[in-house]
């Protein structure tokens, strides 16, 4: 039998060895999880953590579905990967699916959330030079400050997060950034050279900021009267998050081009897709883009199985149910620790009043509580509970941020 204490020096050694074996991009809670089910992770001793934070929505469905773990461990033993250079019997219905659930034509299967964005941005620029007919070499994508696409090379260019940008350059040209939710800015900015409009509905890592109301809607009229893409960065508030398969729904508005990631791989394998009619994916032609894995028979047979569990609505109406909950519990918080907050959805950025701490002060105290949410930016935490928590777990798990935020003042 493991005891405490050999379990806990076996977190510390794993946790020197990560501190000297792995570099050091991320500054992880003092948690070493071994196990998950649902919305609960437990360690190696045995003991359980409510998951407020989903991987940052990628773990939308909780840890190890039953349905997406059998899917994936059927798939395993038959095929996983041919590349794209033959066809695979997984393909066609993940891409059918998932174009019906978004309501568009056609997928463009990728890996990564970064590589859905990389992926948008060259057809925006294709799409512009040989539909719209912009002179070649000045394509301009419209960004809104705050914004968060990922990390590669291109997308940091045009982030204004100094850690995520700062010391990478030289940087992508071809981006302007307009402040988000401000609809003039962006008219003042659309010029016949602008392709797309690239934004997230709402902005995730930026504190779950929600933009004002009509804001998405004139984005969506702004971009079709100047002919540019509208591209919504959907990878963290799609697919149910929001209580609405797409955020863009709250707000009746279409996007010509939807970026998927996150859950989409059922929080098992990296799995995104563009999503856009033939029009605008159609400016692709055989070898002028490509992955090796990207729309591999895996991930596409846990992708399947990710669409069949929306296309039932089920875990949209309990995102949607909960998330009243969640708002109604963080209202009577206000005043009490809490300066402001923004929810939709099972999702809502908090931010707490900065004389109690930051927000890492606030997830440490949090995770005394067993209950693991991550910091933004400053004092603001996110939460995310997977879309699967009981009404009880997520009532107990913000009964002990209170109690946390009492620990702190
Ligand atoms: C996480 C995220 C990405 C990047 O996804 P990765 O899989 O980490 O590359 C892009 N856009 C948004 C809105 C995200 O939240």
């Amino acid at each position: 039998m493991i005891t405490t204490d050999q379990t806990l020096t076996q977190a510390t050694q794993l946790l020197q060895i990560e501190d000297e074996h792995v570099a050091h991009n991320y500054h992880p809670l003092d948690v070493v999880i071994t196990s998950g089910s649902g919305a609960v992770l437990s360690d190696g001793d045995g003991a359980q953590y409510l998951d407020f934070l989903s991987a940052y929505s990628a773990a939308n469905f909780g840890h190890c579905h039953p349905a997406l773990v059998a899917a994936a461990i059927e798939q395993l033993k038959r095929l996983t990967l041919t590349s794209r250079a033959f066809h695979h019997d997984q393909l066609a219905p993940f891409a059918e699916g998932l174009a019906r659930l978004i309501g568009k034509d056609m997928v463009l299967p990728m890996n990564s959330g970064a590589e859905a964005v990389e992926s948008a941005i060259k057809v925006a620029r294709k799409w512009g030079y040989e539909v719209k007919g912009v002179p070649d070499g000045r394509a301009v994508i419209i960004v809104a400050a705050g914004n968060f696409h990922g990390r590669t090379t291109t997308i940091i260019s045009f982030s204004d997060d100094p850690l995520a940008h700062d010391h990478y350059g030289p940087y992508t040209p071809g981006f302007v950034s307009v402040p988000y939710g401000d609809l003039e800015a962006l008219r003042n900015a659309i010029t016949d050279d602008v392709v797309a409009v690239l934004l997230e509905p709402i902005q995730g890592e930026s504190g779950v900021r929600i933009p004002p109301a009509g804001y998405l809607a004139g984005v969506r009229e702004l971009t079709s009267q100047h002919r540019a893409l509208f591209v919504a960065d959907e990878i963290q508030s799609g697919l149910g998050r929001t209580g609405r398969t797409l955020a863009l729904q709250h707000e009746n508005v279409t996007a010509d081009v939807y970026l998927l990631g996150k859950a989409l791989g059922g929080g098992i394998v990296p799995l995104s897709g563009v999503v856009a009619d033939h029009d605008v994916l159609g400016v692709l032609k055989p070898g002028q883009h490509g992955s090796t894995f990207g729309g591999n028979a895996l991930a596409c047979a846990i992708g399947r199985a990710v669409v069949s569990l929306l296309e039932s609505g089920y875990f949209q109406e309990r995102a949607a149910r909960l998330g009243v909950n969640l708002r109604d519990r963080l209202d009577g918080m206000l005043g009490r620790g809490v300066v402001a907050f923004r929810s939709r959805g099972l999702w809502a950025g908090v931010d707490v009043d900065p004389r109690l701490g930051s927000g890492r002060d606030v997830c440490e105290a949090l995770a005394r509580r067993h209950v693991l949410a991550k910091d933004t930016h400053g004092s603001t935490i996110r939460l995310a509970p997977p879309l699967v928590i009981s009404e009880a777990e997520l009532d107990h798990g913000l009964d002990q941020l209170e109690l946390a935020l009492a620990d702190l003042s």
